[in-house]
């Protein structure tokens, strides 16, 4: 199991010199060359998915895939939502399996942008969920020409930088020091002091977007400065689409999976290239060795309900379920009737939780405790109530165990 605490793994990165990389994901092609260069550099890496690109895929669809691709690893791997707009988005996002969320509010004022990054820290924070706050702003669009999309790019003032680190307690800052989002048509010129102050006065891992078009020398720079994440999609886009090209040209009436050849190797090269040039690669095993794993956890609710019709018995336990399931830090839940007697017990609730801080947090949560309370506490006779974490080394929900395919 290699999905593991994205706080841990970044904080090795900042004490250590290097940065991660998270790298954008817009299809399978994409994820399955991400994941295969990080194991072939033997480095930690971050998968990405971007609510700007929800246009693209499917975000309820391709989640089940990054989480497979993450577990089946033999490298530490994190999953986060980038560019997250809202708290729903950020919700959603820790139920289908995200261990770190961005929120993005650099559209607001800085009061506004403070408000709304706490409350995504509380909510998070309480599901066991790191979470990168953005302060400035780095124009343009990912994947795109910057020039299309050039909003007015705002450094980040590194008293501002303070003050949102301190009211709002993220765990990570993205900080716009002369980087643009998408093809810039000259490198940038990074504005290192400028990183140098905000260093001075803020002490969580930094985050640089726009990362795509930076040479060598300023990468190592932005390394040796505190930034521990490089957040990182334009570059992989254009190498994609740039193969796509040469094999139009070559086969003009080539099929999908024809011009797309080659595609998934072209990613793959830029991100062992950036692997390298980070100082992420040779990195995974100290990684897997100081990093807690994302441990899952689940709980299971025997009970029998009593003075119920068999149809109104259901409603009740669909409500139930659609009741656990608004409540953040719940992945899923499953509600049953027993096939035997049950010995006593004819149903069950399980629910599967983001972490055990959400596991913990569960009981308190409004919304459940008046619904067990008034509705559920008056007809429930029988009942126990057990927490399980998965054991150490243990394969869980939805792991692929590589050696039993191989059977297949
Ligand atoms: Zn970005």
């Amino acid at each position: 199991m290699a999905l593991v605490d994205m706080k841990d793994m970044l904080h090795h990165a900042y004490e250590n010199g290097y940065a991660v990389g998270a790298f954008d994901l817009v299809s399978l092609d994409f994820l399955e060359a991400v994941i295969e260069a990080a194991e072939h550099c033997r480095a930690p890496v971050i998968l990405s998915v971007a609510e700007p690109h929800f246009a693209h895929y499917d975000f309820e669809l391709m989640m089940p895939a990054v989480e497979a691709a993450a577990r089946r690893a033999d490298v530490p791997v994190a999953i986060q939502l980038d560019h997250g707009r809202t708290l729903d988005s950020v919700i959603q996002a820790i139920r289908l399996g995200c261990n770190g969320v961005m929120l993005d509010a650099t559209d607001r004022s800085l009061p506004d942008n403070i408000k709304a990054t706490r409350e995504v820290v509380e909510l998070a924070h309480a599901c066991g969920i790191p979470v990168v706050g953005e302060v400035g702003y780095v124009a343009g669009q990912e994947g795109e020409g910057a020039e299309q999309h050039p909003g007015e790019t705002a450094l980040t003032v590194p008293s501002e930088a303070k003050v949102f680190v301190e009211r709002t307690g993220v765990d990570f800052l993205a900080v716009s020091i002369g980087t643009v989002q998408g093809r810039a048509r000259q490198r940038a010129r990074l504005d290192f002091t400028r990183l140098k102050q905000i260093r001075k006065v803020v002490d969580v891992p930094l985050v640089i977007h726009g990362g795509s078009g930076l040479n060598e020398d300023q990468f190592r720079r932005l390394t040796t400065m505190g930034v521990a994440k490089i957040n990182y999609f334009t570059a992989l886009s254009d190498v994609a689409a740039e193969t796509m090209r040469a094999r139009m040209k070559q086969d003009r009436h080539g099929s999908f999976t024809d011009l797309k050849k080659g595609v998934k190797e072209a990613i793959r090269e830029e991100v062992e290239r950036c692997l390298r040039l980070w100082g992420t690669a040779g990195r995974a095993a100290e990684v897997l060795a100081r990093c807690r794993p994302q441990t899952a956890v689940e709980s299971l609710l025997l009970f029998d309900i009593s003075g119920l019709e068999e149809d109104a018995g259901h409603a009740l336990l669909d409500k139930t379920r659609r009741v656990v399931c608004g409540v953040p830090g719940v992945r899923d839940a499953f509600v049953g009737d027993a096939i035997d007697d049950g010995r006593g017990y004819r149903h069950v609730l399980r629910i599967r939780f983001a972490s055990p801080a959400a596991a913990e947090s569960f009981p308190d949560h409004p919304d459940w405790q008046a619904f067990r309370r008034k509705v559920l506490q008056p007809r429930l006779g029988e009942n126990l109530s057990l927490t399980f974490r998965a054991a150490e080394g243990a394969a869980v929900n939805g792991q692929t165990d590589r050696s039993a395919l191989s059977y297949i």
